[in-house]
This record gives structure tokens, sequence and C-alpha cells, in this order.
């Protein structure tokens, strides 16, 4: 039968395989992106064509920029960055949302792509239940691959610590789900997100 792994390794070599240097990989430096740029790069022998890129919102945490440089140097990657900076103020509650923002520096990112690879599970929430591992992106008009779509948080810590991959610390100090410093506090699952609101994505994964 085939595992976990298998529909990993499966997901990402249909992405290369598909759409080779049209298809982007959008990283936020968290746990999701350790094992998915890992096994990426094992496909195609330590190197690859798909684009690897990140939204900068200039109110990252530390910890995130430590672990971003710690992905170009063990991964031998460079990053593409999208910038989102110039938020006139970060969040500060349901009466100022920055996320349109962000939601702009992911359409420029995703312009001439045809497909783009996330690390979004089912696991992560009701907002997530429903992800398939490869999914139409209608609202973007792409292809939309969630390799870890059935992984849960215990799949992914086996692989990390089995293939000593570098990793945020924030998990280490209770933050399962790392977004900006503004708005991110620790907490299991997403909870930690813009806690003690209703708010619950960021709008990069919500459908049209
Ligand atoms: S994660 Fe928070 S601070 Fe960052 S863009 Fe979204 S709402 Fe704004």
């Amino acid at each position: 039968m085939r595992g976990l792994d298998d529909s990993l390794n499966d997901t990402l070599r249909d992405a290369v395989e598909h759409h080779g240097g049209k298809v982007v990989l959008l990283c936020s430096f968290q746990k999701e992106e350790s094992v998915l740029i890992d096994e990426l790069l094992r496909i195609d022998n330590g190197k690859t064509s798909v684009r690897i890129a990140t939204i900068d919102t200039g109110v990252l945490f530390e910890e995130t920029m430590q672990t971003w440089r710690a992905f170009e140097e063990r991964f031998g990657i460079a990053v593409e960055v999208f910038d989102a900076s110039n938020l006139d103020e970060p969040w500060s509650g349901p009466e100022h949302c920055c996320s349109q923002a962000k939601v702009a520096a992911l359409e420029r990112l995703l312009s001439g792509a045809d497909a783009w690879i996330t690390g979004i599970r089912r696991e992560q929430g009701p907002t997530r239940a429903e992800t398939e591992p490869i999914e139409d992106d209608e609202k973007h008009g792409l292809i939309k691959y969630n390799p870890l779509a059935l992984w849960t948080e215990k799949d992914l810590w086996r692989r990390i610590h089995e293939r000593e991959l570098p990793y945020n610390p924030l998990h280490d100090q209770g933050y399962s789900s790392i977004g900006c410093a503004s708005c991110t506090l620790p907490g299991t699952g997403r909870d930690g997100r813009w806690a003690g609101t209703e708010k619950t994505e960021c709008g990069l994964h919500e459908h049209a």
C-alpha cells in the first residue's frame, strides 16, 4: 500500500513533470516548507526548476528571518521575495487588517505561473479540512498542489528529525503556526493566529 511518503513524492513529481519552471512554491519558513523543499530537491538530485518564493511583510519574526537564511544555506536555494512591506500599519485588530497587501503580493508572485505548491494540511483547521493534494484553483486559474494535505504534525516532525532538516525555532516555543510577528501568538493548530478574533485566514488560501 502506498503511504504518506509516497503521496508527497508523487504529488511533487506531478508538479515538476507537468509544470517545470512554471510552478512556484509559496514558502513561509514553517515546518511544512522544511519538508517540502527537502523532498523537492531530492526529486531532481539536489536542484529544482520549481521557483521558491516568499512574501515579506516587513513584520516577520527574527526567528523566521534566521530560518530563511538556514534554508538558503542547507538547501542551496535562492528564495524570490515579493514585497508587502509597505503596510501602512500592520494588523492591529479587526478594525485594521493589512491582509490586502499580502494578497496583492501573492497575485504578483503567481503571475506567469501555471501552478503553485503550498504547505496547507487538512489537520490545520476547518477552513482547510477539505484540502485535496491536487486542486483546481479557480480563483487564480491555476493548479494548486498541496502535497502535505494528509500529513499530521507528528508526520512532519518524524520527517524533520529523521533527516535533520532545518526548521523555525518558534515551533519549539509553542508556535504551531507562524505568521507575522504583529498578529501571531503561541498556540496549537492555528489558534495563535489572530487569537481572540474571528479571523482565521490572511486571504492567501481563500476560494473565489
Ligand atoms: S499575517 Fe497579520 S500582519 Fe501579516 S499580513 Fe496577515 S494580518 Fe497583516
